[in-house]
Formats: structure tokens, sequence, C-alpha cells
């Protein structure tokens, strides 16, 4: 790579992020890093119909929460800015005019209805996907058919007109893609797109054209939902004379449906009542929020993981990546043609995998403020110890508060199902015969805990088995948890004994 690399996500602020815009992000964002190249956030709101309030926003701090930083942006600027399109309004149209005096681009008057009329006619004359091409422009109202000074005299008038791209009629379009080799379009295929609106606003293709030319973007990573729109940029390039400046081009596969079957939607994740945005995101009319992983409980590290893996592999089967690992190891040459399937257990099956490999300090400093939300201050010392004896019992860092109370406060009341089937015959004397046993342990720790248990059990002559989800219950309220010994160990020998008898007098009286 001879050029310095630089590559930009550049979202439309039409609405929240979706999964496939996060993983156009990341890919861009590991492959700048790989390469020590800068990575730019430019925003693309050039069609004020669809700007959706808070979409931005929302979008810079979905990858804030990822964990991935921006070299510039609309959020921090740089030197290329700014990186609103909005805001580079004035700078395109120059770039229009150049390609009408070139004879690529030209003025079309066409009200509304007569472009209503024109699509009308095609379809009356069943033509399939009825456009305004080469072939139709020769009818419509526009500086190729007008006389010139005619052309003039409604330019002057201030009469209202629209810059369309000259496609030509039949032309072998090609642009080699880094991740799908020489795709080839006829030109016969395409219409002569809009290039800048009838407010002086440009459309997509000028703006997105432009500015990564004047942003000296060295590739264009983006979803394959854009390569159909590639030949018209490579055009724009070739005619407005940036061909030797024309970046790479890799399109991304689509994310699929869990089941394979066509284009992933919320709706896939609203139907299994699953978070499906990074984040919380509140929809501004509605004023409906939807639940995002943040809030629910994912970690960011497990969600940018899960995501990598879509439309991209190692090469070999390892799986658990960090985000300076993902970094090393992406190349852009291993990411693949066809469509990766956003299973949602994959994603909860990588939350699991990162709760369980955090090391118990890791884990304790994201369990705290959990803990202190609801009241619980403890020392660091006590929590990674709950933590070491909890984590494979979580999926998320949600399931902590629910399942670990019973650290906390003592019981105040015992599972009733447990007490029903095991808390009859001669159980409650041997509880209260195992709490007189752990009275004379002098050493506190799981081992003594669970010798003095065995002992006493031998002395009555039944096996620990009567008894060991009775004396759970006693302690935590519940009939199951993490390791009985060494939770009893954790609480120290006065709780437990304290919490015994408790039990002992609630549920004998
Ligand atoms: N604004 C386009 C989008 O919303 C950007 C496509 C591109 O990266 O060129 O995805």
């Amino acid at each position: 790579m001879n050029k310095k690399v630089r590559v930009r996500f550049a979202p439309s602020p039409t609405g929240p992020l979706h999964p496939g815009g996060v993983r156009t992000a990341l890919f861009n964002y590991f492959f700048a890093k790989k390469h020590g190249g800068d990575f730019i956030l430019r925003v693309e709101d050039t069609d004020q119909t669809r700007f959706v309030p808070g979409a931005e926003q929302f979008i810079v701090e979905s990858l804030q929460w990822c964990g991935i930083q921006f070299d510039e942006g609309v959020h921090i600027g740089g030197q290329y800015g700014p990186y609103r399109q909005s805001e580079r309004k004035p700078m395109y149209r120059q770039f229009a005019e150049q390609l009408i005096q070139n004879g690529s681009a030209y003025y079309a008057f066409d009200t509304p209805e007569e472009l209503e009329e024109m699509k009308e006619n095609l379809k009356a004359a069943k033509v399939a996907s009825p456009q305004y091409n080469a072939i139709t422009r020769v009818n419509m109202k526009n500086s190729l058919t007008l006389p010139q000074d005619e052309v003039q005299r409604r330019l002057d008038s201030g009469e209202s007109y629209v810059i369309r791209f000259k496609m030509p009629r039949n032309e072998e379009v090609r642009f080699k893609d880094i991740v799908r080799g020489w795709v080839v379009f006829n030109s016969g295929q395409l219409d002569d797109k809009v290039l800048l609106k009838s407010d002086g606003m440009p459309t997509y293709h000028l703006a997105n054209v432009v500015d990564d030319y004047s942003m000296h973007i060295s590739h264009v990573i983006r979803g394959e939902e854009w390569l159909s729109s590639t030949p018209l940029h490579v055009l724009l390039y070739k005619n407005l004379g940036w061909e030797n400046e024309m970046p790479e081009f890799a399109h991304l596969p689509l994310l699929l449906k869990p089941d394979g079957d066509g284009k992933l939607s919320k709706r896939d994740g609203d139907r299994l009542g699953l978070p499906f945005y990074a984040i919380n995101w509140t929809d501004p009319e509605t004023g409906k929020t939807t639940l995002g992983y943040r809030e629910t409980g994912y970690l960011p590290e497990a969600y940018v993981n899960f995501l990598a893996l879509l439309g991209w592999n190692p090469g070999d089967n390892r799986e658990i990546f960090s985000l300076e690992e993902l970094v090393q190891e992406f190349s852009i040459e291993r990411v693949n043609k066809h469509g990766a399937r956003y299973d949602f257990d994959k994603l909860k099956w990588f939350n699991q995998q990162y709760l369980r490999h955090l090391s118990d300090d890791q884990l304790a400093e994201k369990v705290t403020p959990i803990l202190s939300e609801n009241g619980i201050d403890q020392s660091n010392e006590f929590i990674q110890e709950v933590c070491r004896l909890m984590k494979e019992r979580w999926s998320f860092i949600q399931d902590v508060w629910p399942s670990t109370k019973f650290f906390f406060h003592d019981p105040t009341s015992f599972d009733e199902q447990v007490v029903s089937k095991k808390w009859k015959d001669q159980v409650p004397t041997l509880i209260d015969q195992i709490q007189l046993g752990f009275q004379k342990i002098e050493h506190w720790d799981a081992l003594s805990i669970e010798n003095s248990l065995k002992e006493t059990c031998a002395a009555h002559g039944v096996g620990t088995g009567v008894v060991l989800q009775a004396l759970r219950l006693t302690v935590s309220g519940e009939g199951a948890g993490p390791a009985m010994f060494e939770m009893c160990a954790l609480f120290g020998k006065e709780k437990v004994i304290q919490r015994i008898q408790f039990a002992l007098k609630t549920l004998n009286g």
C-alpha cells in the first residue's frame, strides 16, 4: 500500500445505527489501525427529508460504547472539515458544473408531473423499470433537448432545475472490489442520477465522491447495498479527472436473519424479545424506547467480537479476540462475499464467554456499581470472591444482582419448593446438629466446613446427600447456587451459624 490509509465511516442520520452499520464502522477501524492509517466519521445528511433528530448523536455514542475511536470527524473536527455534508453545501456545485462543462452532466427542468407522466407512459409500454436514462432523456426537458438560448432563459429566470449525470448508453464500467474481485456493470442498466437537487444540495452520489476525493480517502469500505452505486461513482471519478485518486473499494456482505432467510431487520430482535441496537434508542416521534445491548448488560467487548466474525474470519477456528487482537489479525482479503447470519444466541454465548474470562478483579470493577445502586457497600475483596464463585452462572451483568442478593442480605424467606421437598423427617434435627458441629470449627475454611458436615452425617448414619440442599436453603434461602462450602467460608462462621439458626426457627415454627 503506497498511499496513506485513510478510511471513513459515512452514515446518514436517518435513524438508529443498524448492526450492519456498526460492523462497517468496525471493519473500517480495524483496517485503518492495522495499517497505521486514519479513521474518519463523516455524516452524510444531504437528504433533509430523511433527517432524524438525535440519530447522529446516537451513532457517535454507539461507537464510543464499542470502544472505537476516530481520528477526525463530525464530533472532534480535523484538518478536512467540516465533516457534516450539509455544512459543506457550497463546495459541491462547482463539481456538478464542471461535469456540465465537459459534457457528462446536464440541466433538467422536468416538473414532478412530467416525470410521473414519463413513468406512466413507460409502464404502459411494458418497460420493466422505467427510468430517466440515455433512451428516455431525449423526450424530456433538459439542456440536451432544449435549444441553448431557452436553457439560458430558464436558468436566468430562476426556474427550478436539477443537474443529472449523463449516463453513457452502452459502456462497460469495471472496477476491482477487494472482496468480490472484478465487478462489471453495463451503463445501459443505469439511470441518469440526479447529482445536484433543485435546492442546491448535492445528492448522496455527488457528495460522497467529492468528499472521498477531497478528504483523501484511500479505501471505501461499505455495505453491499452500495455496490450498485459504485459504477456511477467510478464514472464520476473519471469525468472529474480524479481517476488516479480513486479509492479502492470493498463491499461487505449483508447481515442475514438468524435463519439465513433474507436481510436482518429490527423485527428479528423484536420477535425474539432481544435488543437490536448497541444502545437504547428513543424514537423522537413516538417517544418509544428500544432497548440496547449496553442497557441489557452485554459487554461491548463481546458485541465487538461477535460482529467482527460476521463476514470475516481469522483463517482458523479461533473465536475470542480483543479489540487490539482484531486490529492485529484483521485482513480485508479475508472478508467473504456471502451474507453472514446474525445469530442472537451466538452473541449471548460471546457475552457469557467474556464474563467468565474476566479476571475476578476486572469483573468486580463492573459489578461494584450495580451493587452500589442496590445500596451495597462491601470490600473489594469480598466482591471479588463473590465474582469468583458466581461468574459461571452469569450470562449478563444484569444477572448479577438477582443472583447475589443473598450474599449481602440475610434471607428472610426460603424457596418453598425446596422446603416442601427437603425440609422433612430427620432433616431439621440433622441441620441443628450440623450447626452445633460448625460452632466447634477453629479454622473456618471450606475444607473444615465440609469435614465437619461429613462427621455429623456419619455420626447419624446418613449420607451428606440427605442434608446438602437443605443446608444451602438455610444459608442462602435458595435451592441452588455456587459451591456451598466456599460460599460458607466467605460468609464467616458467625453469619453462617446465625443464618442456620434463623432458618431453623422460621421453618420449624
Ligand atoms: N451515507 C451512506 C450510508 O448511509 C454511505 C455509503 C458509503 O459509505 O459510501 O451508508
